[in-house]
């Protein structure tokens, strides 16, 4: 089940609609062209987490693509509208909470914004629990291309997820379960839905590392949340940039996003790798814990 709650100026607390129901203009540039940005949040117990950084993520996807970002307060309301109606509806113990931006019907001049709340499905995590057989796959851009090229919208969560969800795809075909991309100059990147996190210990020192953010890559908010969690339990953390090498040489990897949190991963491209389900434990406790 949904619950949809529309931003409306003439609803300060958003406007509840009915998700059985089509609710968008077939001429929506967000339906037309993808025309839009997007966010994923986790709820639990009827309680949105890490709101502040999906909203300033938000409003910098939306200033990617010049659209105007409807005031915070606005969102919030309207979440926490969808969030009280769900949990008198369905009451899940965690729900994803999807905050949805279009430049809206053609012509109007004026944005679409939505916010659809759903029960998190109960099998999100145990699917990834055991493991994630992973293939690297060619993103087609260097790891440079972000900052000359903005018009790419690399690093800006857009509704134009089409080619993610095709590389998903790609790899289910090939026997595999997810994807970590890669630049064309061999850097890591991230996955479709998710950012790379390894760790590492050397000379006993425990460390964290991700891509670079400047890589084109969209800034995790679990990765970041995961960071300094971590730090402040004494890990170290760096910063790419990172090669396939590196995941393979890593005493652990893992795809982390909002709504899965820590999935391992334990092969590449049908090589096995070192993974620790004492590590996973340990880290997506520290992250628990700073959601
Ligand atoms: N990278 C991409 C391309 C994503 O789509 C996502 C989430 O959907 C992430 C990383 C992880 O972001 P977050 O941790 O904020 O959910």
């Amino acid at each position: 089940m949904t619950v949809l709650v529309f931003l409306d100026p003439k609803f300060p607390e958003g406007r509840l609609a009915d998700a059985a129901v089509p609710q968008l203009m077939a001429t929506d540039l967000g339906a037309t062209r993808g025309a839009g940005v997007l966010e994923s949040m986790l709820a639990v117990d009827g309680a949105p987490r890490k709101m502040g950084a999906h909203l300033d993520r938000m409003a910098a996807s939306a200033q990617a693509l010049d659209l105007v970002f409807p005031e915070r307060e606005s969102w919030e309301r309207a979440v926490s509208t969808a969030l009280s109606e769900l949990m008198i509806q369905a009451g899940p113990a965690e729900a994803v909470v999807k905050l949805l931006l279009s430049r809206g019907v053609e012509g109007a001049g004026s944005p679409t914004a939505w916010v659809a709340a759903s029960p998190v499905a109960a099998d999100v995590r145990e699917r990834s629990a055991e493991g994630l057989a992973v293939l690297l796959l060619d993103r087609g851009y260097d790891s440079t291309v972000a900052d000359r090229a903005p018009w790419l919208l690399l690093g800006a969560k857009t509704l134009s997820y089409a080619v993610n969800m095709a590389a998903l795809r790609y790899a289910k075909a090939q026997g595999a379960d997810d994807v970590i991309f890669t630049s064309s100059d061999g850097k890591v990147l991230e996955g479709p839905t998710s950012s790379v996190i390894l760790a590492v210990e050397e000379d006993g020192v425990k460390t964290l590392l991700t891509p670079e953010l400047e890589s084109g890559i969209l800034p995790g908010t679990t990765q970041r949340a995961l960071f300094d969690a971590a730090e402040a339990a004494g890990w170290a953390r760096g910063y790419g940039p990172l090669e396939p090498a590196h995941l393979m040489e890593a005493d652990a990897v893992w795809l982390v996003s909002s709504i899965r949190l820590l999935a391992p991963v334990t092969s590449i491209d049908g090589t096995a790798i070192a993974s620790s389900p004492a590590l996973t434990e340990a880290l997506t406790a520290l992250l628990r814990g700073a959601l």
